[in-house]
């Protein structure tokens, strides 16, 4: 029943809900013409779609979960929102699944809410908005276990209702999409296409790929794993951090692929953790492909001493 489902499950239910109003307050921001945008450091944008998306969600979870850390990719000066921002509502079909039972115990210590309020800051700005995704990990003892990813700029082809949204739980399926896989022979890698390194760069061509396809976004670049676009991710360098991989790493691992680092060590998502991905991503959508990936890596990328 809905009313006893377990902290986790609730959790991730509500993020759905709070993803979908933080796409559309990110579709006003863009119809209103004003971006706002704030450069935080090299190559690292901040727009008023990324605060008022990460005001929403922390205003809605928050106020539903008081005593659950959310870690959110921006520094906002202000807690106040608009009250329609505040959402209480949940993903009615999330709310009914079978939780795993390693989280069914989950309290809020347990959990850490990791807030990408806008993935992709660089390609909205530019208007490459199909790039753009708002991610919500949810992570249960250091694990990344639930995932929403929202895409508030997706068609499905009606103009009049932009937007979908994909999730996952580990050990309880995904929803919002159709898993599909590249088809066998082919080798299709995605990287990134705003912040390109000679190292990454020779990664990639050690792969020998049929296909490079640079994308902006950690979370749209997962979701080109999870509908059979790309075979693998790769980012051997520091540069994203704990809010770009939290929700993209539970999908794509309740779909059975993997994220790990370059070095194929999980990342933890404790509250306490540094919040860089120091040791840069390397994902696949299959996880029997990760092993391969990996040594190709090794023979390009030193290991850290
Ligand atoms: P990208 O693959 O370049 O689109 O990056 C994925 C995510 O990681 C985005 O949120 C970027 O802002 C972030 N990111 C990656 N590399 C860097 C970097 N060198 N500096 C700042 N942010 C980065
Ligand atoms: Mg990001
Ligand atoms: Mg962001």
């Amino acid at each position: 029943m809905a009313q006893s489902a377990p902290l986790f499950i609730r959790i991730v239910a509500s993020s759905i809900a709070a993803a979908n109003k933080a796409g559309k307050i990110v579709r006003d921001v863009m119809n209103k013409g004003d971006l706002g945008i704030i450069d935080k450091g090299k190559n690292d944008l901040q727009t008023e779609g990324d605060r008022s998306a990460q005001r929403c969600i922390l205003a809605s979870i928050s106020k539903q979960f008081p005593g659950v850390t959310i870690i959110g990719e921006e520094e906002t000066d202000s807690c106040e929102v608009p009250a329609d921002w505040i959402v209480t509502e949940s993903d009615e079909h999330v709310l009914k699944l079978d939780c795993p039972e390693e989280y069914q115990s989950a309290t809020e210590s347990d959990i850490v809410v990791w807030v990408d309020p806008l993935d992709g800051t660089a390609e909205y700005t530019q208007g490459f908005l199909d790039h753009v995704t708002i991610l919500i990990g949810i992570a249960v003892r250091n694990r990344a276990v639930g995932g929403v990813i929202h895409q508030p700029f997706y068609s499905s082809g009606d103009s009049e209702k932009l937007g979908r949204t994909l999730w996952g739980i580990v050990g309880a399926g995904v929803g919002g999409f159709t898993p599909a896989h590249v088809p066998d022979g082919k080798r299709i890698i995605t990287t990134t296409r705003s912040h390109l390194t000679p190292t990454v760069q020779a990664a990639v061509d050690a792969i020998n790929p049929d296909q490079v396809l640079k994308v902006g976004g950690a979370g749209h670049k997962v979701l080109l794993l999870l509908e059979g676009k790309a075979n693998a991710y790769m980012y051997p360098t520091p540069g994203t951090k704990r809010w770009d991989t939290c929700a993209p790493e539970a999908v794509l691992h309740a779909m059975g692929g993997k994220l790990t680092d370059m070095y194929g060590n999980f990342y933890s998502y404790a509250k306490d953790t540094p919040v860089a991905n120091s040791d840069g991503v390397l994902a696949t959508a299959k996880a029997d492909d990760h092993k391969y990936y990996l040594q190709v890596i090794s023979s390009v990328v030193k290991p850290a001493s």
